[in-house]
């Protein structure tokens, strides 16, 4: 690229090193003419596959959207926003690298209740039952059943904040 101060077409790289997560290059350049410095990131662009939504129409991944509904599943839950953002970049590479143009936005749903079922039971069950908006409540109970099998019973005093509050309900 060319120099952002000068507009000169040549430069040097004084400095290139690799992000820690080693999906990006960080590179130090210096001007040949004018000798400002300056920085540039280089990384591979992955696009993010559409989703499909369940009556056919097409909208594009908003990453906002997925960390607020991450953000409120997760209300009140003894998880940091840390381990939320590396739970969502985990969730990003997994669409970026599934090579599709498209996919479900049910496949979407599936792969954030993987993560959420790793991250907290609690958040989980809100997140699926909203989700998957259940039909009535015998669905969400039986939603709490498979997950008592596969944990081996939820503590007594998790209970009442597994039912989804009224104002997650209305959200669909
Ligand atoms: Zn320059």
């Amino acid at each position: 690229m060319h120099c952002p101060f000068c507009s000169h077409a040549e430069t040097k790289v004084i400095d290139s090193r690799l992000s820690s997560d080693g999906r990006s290059v960080r590179r130090r350049r210096e001007c040949l003419e004018c000798h400002e410095r300056y920085t540039t990131f280089e990384t591979a662009e992955l696009v993010m596959p559409r989703l499909i939504k369940r009556d056919q129409s097409r909208e594009p991944f908003d990453e906002s959207k997925l960390r607020s509904g991450m953000v409120r599943a997760l209300e009140k839950r003894p998880v940091s926003i840390e381990v939320i953002e590396e739970s969502l970049a985990r969730i990003i590479h997994k669409l970026q690298t599934m090579g599709e143009r498209e996919i479900p936005s049910m496949r979407l749903g599936e792969i954030v209740m993987e993560e959420l079922r790793e991250l907290d039971e609690v958040a989980y069950v809100r997140f699926a039952s909203v989700y998957r908006s259940f039909q009535d409540i015998t669905e969400f109970q039986e939603e709490i059943q498979k997950l008592r099998e596969m944990t081996g019973g939820t503590r007594e005093r998790d209970q009442l904040s597994l039912l989804p509050d009224a104002k997650m309900r209305k959200k669909k």
